[in-house]
């Protein structure tokens, strides 16, 4: 292995980053199966003192980062010539890094962390007692304390944007109002149509019949089975809200969930997830342990699991061939066609929850959220109006009014968790998806033929090539720049929906 890395990273300076990187590398892998272990088998009692250890080994890792003699070396190799892409991309990730621990106060980082930390306790109860009021309070010192981070991080533009690079590398608030400039009304339009010419139906009756748990246990492995893994790589557990975490470029896992109905909520949280995970296998392997060695961005993770889950979960040629292990397995699906399951994958209706939503709706709930989130950071919003505008937003958006804070502006967790600029990497996602099956439908004109013979190898070589392989070396722009030779384009999503929907 080291002989191959050699052959990514040539430069004196750089090698002597990777070797002061890995007790950095070390610390994130250990908190990352700190994370994993949390969500899934930690007994609920482990919680305080899990939350110390969490808390003391970031504060190592951001003293490692920071420390002088580390960030001279960066500094020194940004001064190097002649670096291939490569230790390009390792200095541009450092430096990333090593800008957010610098910039921020750790005054501000300890109060934006125990406020969340509070926040997040009174949210689940403010959620679960329909009460915005006690929630009011955290929720405007955790905009107050994020305006200033937004200062301390910089900004051209719009102080959001200052937090939007923090999940998206470079993405700007004007990239994200020209998205939904183009989007929205297409989105609009292709709705009404499905709706006023009942096109797609709202809803299925298998959205109100239980499965066996086991028997669906087994749909979902045989599923990615299909799809090809490694099982020394990976594991699938289970958890209320499925996650993907790459603990290492060799070890990935995932996490689905069995609500005990409405089996495809089941199914397709596989599929996404599955997509998040086949982008961390498929890193190369020479960046083990080095900065490059993750998914570069969550708009560039989202469009991995979207296009799994969506462009080939959702496609009719996919329905057609999973449709006889469904019906081998589940009990219910056999007096259904499997026509009838592609119409039940494909639900679209209008609905208050974000989480729920189809491919259709779902960016509709990220523009609400976006303009609001846009608004408090700018101080045009007040934290007191958001009940109110959020209402109006979702009128305006879906033709609904939700009747408690609870399905509305108290539905996501985001929020408390002070993760402001977060959303709009879902719609990112979306939007990647859509672009990427434009070009794997020009470049692999078999595609459809490949799903129909479950011959999954030669899309996942594609997308290896094109995006995984490259794991953080060029920023989302950058990448998509070079892999697609276009940025990012909304119209390919749009053309999608109109296609999929409307034909
Ligand atoms: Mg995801």
């Amino acid at each position: 292995m080291m002989g191959n890395m050699v052959t990514f990273f040539t430069n004196k300076v750089i090698l002597e980053i990777l070797e002061k990187y890995k007790p950095i590398w070390s610390l994130d892998h250990s908190l990352a199966v700190l994370g994993w272990d949390s969500e899934t088998y930690m007994p609920e009692e482990g919680v305080e003192e899990r939350s110390i250890s969490v808390s003391q080994l970031t504060l190592l890792k951001q003293k490692l980062l920071t420390d002088p003699s580390f960030i001279s070396l960066v500094d020194k190799a940004s001064d190097e010539r002649d670096l291939n892409d490569y230790e390009k991309g390792v200095i541009r990730v450092l430096m990333r890094s090593i800008k957010v621990y610098r910039q921020l106060p750790p005054k501000l980082v300890e109060e934006l962390t125990k406020t969340s930390e509070e926040a997040k306790v009174v949210w689940r109860r403010s959620r679960l007692e329909n009460n915005f009021q006690t929630f009011q309070p955290y929720l405007e010192k955790i905009v107050s304390l994020l305006r200033e981070a937004a200062d301390y991080l910089g900004y051209k533009a719009h102080p959001y944007d200052a937090l939007l690079d923090l999940y998206e590398e470079d993405l700007t608030s004007r990239d994200v109002d020209k998205v939904f400039d183009i989007i929205t009304p297409v989105t609009k339009n292709v709705l009404s149509k499905i709706l006023d010419e009942k096109l797609f139906s709202q809803s299925h009756p298998l959205e109100k019949v239980s499965y066996d748990v086991e028997a669906m246990k087994k749909v979902n492995k045989i599923v990615i089975e299909k799809f090809g893994y490694d099982p020394k790589r990976f594991r699938m557990d289970i958890s209320t809200h499925p996650f993907t975490i790459g603990l290492g470029i060799r070890d990935v896992r995932i996490t689905t969930r069995y609500e005990g109905k409405d089996f495809k909520t089941s199914l397709f949280s596989t599929i996404h997830e599955y997509g998040h995970a086949l982008y961390e296998l498929q890193n190369n392997e020479a960046f083990i342990s080095t900065p490059l060695a993750s998914g570069i961005s969550l708009g560039i993770h989202e469009s991995q699991s979207r296009f799994w889950e969506n462009v080939i979960g959702r496609s009719k040629s996919f329905c057609k061939v999973v449709y006889p292990m469904l019906k081998d397995n589940l009990s219910l699906v056999p007096q259904y066609s499997w026509e009838d399951i592609y119409y039940y994958f494909n639900t679209v209706k209008p609905s208050l929850i974000r989480v729920d939503s189809d491919e259709v709706t779902y960016n509709f709930h990220i523009l609400l959220r976006y303009r609001l989130e846009k608004g408090l950071i700018s101080g045009e919003i007040n934290v007191s109006d958001l009940p109110d505008l959020w209402c109006s937003a979702m009128n305006e958006y879906l033709g609904m009014r939700p009747k408690t804070h609870s399905e509305g502006v108290l539905q996501d967790i985001h929020w408390s968790q002070a993760s402001f600029g977060y959303f709009p990497t879902y719609t990112l996602g979306n939007i990647i998806s859509a672009q990427i099956r434009h070009y794997v439908i020009k470049e692999l004109p078999d595609f459809n033929e490949h799903i129909l013979n479950m011959n999954f190898t030669p899309v996942k070589v594609w997308l290896r090539e094109k995006v995984h392989r490259w794991g953080s070396t060029y920023n989302p722009k950058m990448l998509l720049e070079k892999m697609f030779g276009e940025e990012l384009n909304p119209e390919h999503f749009t053309t999608y929906l109109r296609e999929k929907y409307l034909k």
